[in-house]
C-alpha cells in the first residue's frame, strides 16, 4: 500500500494532522501503539486495565503511560486519541497580570475572553453552572 503521509500517534497532534491532510486528499496512514477505547470498554474501576507499558504492551495495554524519573513523573495517554483520552479540561481564568506582562504576545485580551456572550471563559462558566444544575437533579 502507498501513502502520501504516515503519522505516528493519534493524539491531538497526530489526529488533527492526519485529518487536515486527508481533507486535502492526501492518502494518510495513522499508526497508533495503543488500542481503541469505546465508552463501554473505557476503564472506570480500579481493577480495570489502566496501565500501558512500552516494554510489555501485550500484558499492560491500558491508556496510562506513567514513567517515573528522578524528581519527575510523566503521564501520557496511550491509545487512539492519545492525551484526549484523559482530557480533564482546565479552564482557570488567567489573572490580569498575565495579560499585562507583555510576554508572550497574546492574540487576544482578557476582556475578550471573559465578556459574555462569546467570551471563552463566560462560556465555560455557563457550562459549569449547567453541569452543576444537571448533577444536582
Ligand atoms: C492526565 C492529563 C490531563 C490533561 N488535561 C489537559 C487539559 O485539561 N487541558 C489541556 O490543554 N491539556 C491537557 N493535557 C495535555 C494534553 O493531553 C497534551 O498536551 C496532548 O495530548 C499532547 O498531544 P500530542 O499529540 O503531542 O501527544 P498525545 O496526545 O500524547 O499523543 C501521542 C500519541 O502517540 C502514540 N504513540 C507514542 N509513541 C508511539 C509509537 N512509537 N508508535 C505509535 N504510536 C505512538 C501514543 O499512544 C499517543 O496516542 C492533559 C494530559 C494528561 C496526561
Amino acid at each position: 500500500m502507498d501513502f502520501d503521509v504516515i503519522v505516528i500517534g493519534s493524539g491531538f497532534g497526530g489526529a488533527i494532522t492526519g485529518c487536515r491532510l486527508a481533507q486535502k486528499n492526501k492518502k494518510v496512514l495513522i499508526l497508533e501503539r495503543g488500542k481503541e477505547w469505546t465508552k463501554d470498554t473505557y476503564p472506570r474501576n480500579i481493577e480495570d486495565e489502566w496501565i500501558w507499558s512500552n516494554t510489555s504492551p501485550e500484558k499492560y495495554h491500558g491508556w496510562t503511560d506513567l514513567r517515573t524519573f528522578k524528581g519527575m513523573a510523566v503521564i501520557t495517554g496511550a491509545g487512539v486519541g492519545g492525551g484526549s483520552l484523559i482530557y480533564a479540561n482546565v479552564s482557570a481564568i488567567p489573572p490580569k497580570s498575565v495579560f499585562q506582562a507583555g510576554h508572550p504576545k497574546l492574540p487576544t485580551t482578557r476582556c475578550n475572553l471573559t465578556t459574555p456572550p462569546s467570551g471563552m471563559f463566560s462560556t465555560c462558566k455557563r457550562f459549569r453552572q449547567s453541569s452543576a444544575a444537571h448533577a444536582s437533579n
